[in-house]
């Protein structure tokens, strides 16, 4: 199956459109608005428009669809890497109102709705979402403890049919037990995490990521190392500089590329 995306954990990426504003740490070397200006888009920031597109990008995602059914596998669609789909701004609410359209006319494809403005989703959802559709994985970016004891509670209090979380760019060690146990309430089912890239990518300690790894092996839940970034551990041990290529994505000798078990059985 055709994938489009260097994303490793997705099949293809779709922006309902371009543009956002920084909100945590996470954003501070934003790629999404480094990207845009390369187009030559000013599309950053609380006062600056966006980019939004027309008819033909819209009908990407119904190729996919198709592509899907006929292969008889699911794909994963990143929506959005140029954006944040819950971003409060009235003229996008006619846009959200579209790629819910276009989330429900293609059910062969698993949606991946990742946001740094969990606190926005619930008044941003359809008024058919019930306990969620079926199709669409809501997950929050989470680069420190501060941000994932913020914006845990929003994500796990909407009901979705998956509950994941970025960990990227990692900036400090996290612990995410307590949302991580299936005892203590509605569970994160995926957690990604990766390091930093770019030319002032911050460093990640490795043993911020092994142990994140050993909290979800020690819950059972799915673990996936995106990437180390440009920050990878020498011989030591310690995180020091490499290419984002050389770095690679190994963890401890082994590439970790788990997905929630909802994906296997819908396949
Ligand atoms: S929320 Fe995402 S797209 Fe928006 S500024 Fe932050 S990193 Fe960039």
């Amino acid at each position: 199956m055709a994938r489009d995306s260097a994303i490793e954990w997705t099949d293809h990426t779709f922006n309902p459109w371009w543009g956002c504003a920084a909100v945590s740490p996470a954003c501070d070397h934003c790629y999404a608005e480094a990207l845009a200006k390369r187009f030559g888009y000013r599309t950053w920031g609380a006062k600056a428009p966006r980019r939004f597109f027309g008819d033909a990008h819209w009908s990407e995602p119904l190729k996919w669809n198709a592509q899907a059914v006929k292969s008889g596998m699911r794909m994963r669609v990143f929506c959005a890497s140029m954006a944040d789909v819950f971003e409060k701004r009235v003229e996008l609410d006619v846009h959200r109102e579209r790629l819910w359209e276009l989330i429900k006319d293609t059910p062969a494809l698993d949606w991946l709705l990742l946001t740094k403005r969990p606190q926005l989703i619930a008044e941003r959802l359809p008024c058919d979402w019930g306990a969620g559709y079926v199709n669409v994985w809501l997950g929050t970016t989470v680069e420190n403890q501060m941000e994932a004891t913020r914006r845990l509670p929003h994500l796990l209090g909407v009901p979705a049919a998956v509950h994941f979380v970025s960990a990227e760019p990692l900036l400090s060690g996290v612990d995410l037990r307590q949302w991580l146990d299936p005892r203590l309430g509605r569970r994160l089912g995926w957690v990604i995490a990766g390091g930093e890239s770019g030319p002032r990518a911050r460093p990640s300690d490795p043993s911020w990521f092994r142990d994140l790894r050993d909290q979800c092996l020690g819950s059972n839940v799915p673990f996936h190392f995106k990437q180390w970034g440009n920050w990878a551990p020498n011989a030591d041990g310690q995180a020091t500089r490499h290419s984002k290529a050389g770095a690679g994505r190994a963890l401890d000798g082994r590439t970790w590329d788990q997905l929630p078990m909802v994906a296997a059985l819908a396949q």
